[in-house]
């Protein structure tokens, strides 16, 4: 077996563990300075850390064959380091970017969070790394510190424009809560979510095709959205409220108008779903994630026959609402549902992908779990 003993020849000082994340609602909206609505996962990236005297960063994950790859953080140069380590890379080349004294580190990687299934390992790996540094250096930085320089270290080294949320999620989710994150001024609240008490339950479905976000397509959709944001005017989409959204589409070049369409009535959606669930009213959110669905669907353009099979059978097998999660072109649904509905609801998912001739999704029931932190 791997053990951090055998493969650095010392023992680790501390394990930290991140979480993966679903989002409620509020897709594509960080970008735009929206709001989002996240959770966190009980699914774990874990970090077995040791610091090191010198400027070396050697990385070992259980996912990635039997090799430990060393870096040398005085060479680490934007967009050069490839494959997986590039993640752990950019976070230390962040902290070191923003002035932290920092030094090289040992690090054995090990998580249960699904990759590249619009879940965030990604995410969980950068801020498993960045909250091992945190402790293991004194650096004293809160969650959303963290998650800023997360972001930045996946923006400016990895080469992925991505939003805040992710980070954020990974970071400052609390157990029981979702957290509802407004992007522009980064304020934050925990919006309480007892699925237990309300005797419901929401299944993940993996769908099981892979996406990648690093593709372009990505991008493209945050360059429209600044694009249609500048020919109205504004600072951010976020800055057009639902009101003034028909007179402002009529502005806007046809291949644009969806775009917007998408951003304003999904921040609109969080909205609507935090007020539900302000007033305990967690049943009634399903509805605002069938909606959201269709919208990434015919506006946003970004699901797949997959998605849209696992989002349309859930419902129709009785799920109060479901909706794709993460960036899109496959990954994850979420389904909320009753909890006397949840196996039903699971099998009726599971035989439309076998009817269809499709893989096999994988489903398991999430509760709103805690954010990064030390677990050894
Ligand atoms: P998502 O964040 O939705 O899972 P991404 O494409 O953003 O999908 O990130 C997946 C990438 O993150 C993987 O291809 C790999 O490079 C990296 N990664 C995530 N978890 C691990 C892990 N446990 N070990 C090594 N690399 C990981
Ligand atoms: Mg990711």
């Amino acid at each position: 077996m791997t053990t951090f003993r055998t493969l650095f020849s010392a023992d680790p000082e501390g394990t930290w563990a991140a979480p993966g994340r679903v989002n409620l609602i509020g897709e594509h909206t960080d970008y735009n300075d929206g709001f989002v609505l996240p959770v966190a996962l009980p699914h774990t990236t874990r970090v077995q850390a040791r610091r090191r005297d010198d400027s070396l960063l050697r990385l070992h994950s259980t996912r990635g064959g039997d090799e430990i790859t060393t870096l040398d953080l005085d060479k680490l140069e934007p967009g050069t380091t490839t494959g997986w380590t590039a993640y752990p890379a950019a976070v230390v080349w962040a902290l070191r970017d923003a002035g932290h004294a920092v030094a090289g580190a040992d690090l054995l990687i090990d998580s249960d969070v699904p990759e590249g299934a619009g879940l965030s390992s990604s995410a969980a790996l950068q801020c498993a790394v960045a909250t091992a540094y945190n402790d293991l250096y004194h650096l004293g930085l809160d969650g959303m510190q963290l998650a800023l320089l997360a972001q930045r270290a996946e923006n400016a080294y990895v080469g992925v424009p991505c939003g805040i949320m992710d980070q954020t999620a990974s970071l400052c989710c609390r157990a029981g809560h979702a957290l509802l994150l407004d992007t522009r001024d980064l304020t934050s609240r925990q919006v309480p979510l007892d699925l237990e008490g309300a005797g419901l339950r929401l299944l993940v479905i993996d769908t099981r095709v892979k996406h990648d976000l690093a593709d372009g397509a990505y991008a493209k959709l945050r360059a429209g959205c600044e694009r249609a944001a500048e020919l109205l005017g504004l600072a951010a989409l976020r800055d057009l409220t639902a009101d003034a959204l028909p007179a402002a589409l009529d502005r806007l070049p046809a291949e644009l108008r969806p775009l917007v369409r998408h951003v304003v009535t999904e921040d609109d959606r969080v909205r609507q779903a935090t007020a539900l669930l302000d007033a305990g009213d967690l049943a009634g959110i399903g509805a605002v994630l069938t909606a959201g669905h269709a919208s990434l669907r015919d506006d946003y353009a970004v699901s797949c026959p997959e998605t849209d099979l696992a989002a349309d059978t859930a419902v129709a097998a009785g799920a109060l609402g479901a909706r794709m999660t993460g960036g899109g072109f496959g990954g994850s649904v979420i389904a909320l549902v009753h909890q006397d509905d949840a196996d039903r609801v699971t099998a009726a998912v599971t035989a439309a992908f076998a009817a269809a001739g499709h893989a096999l999704p994988r489903s398991f029931a999430a509760t709103p779990a805690d954010g990064a932190r030390r677990i050894a």
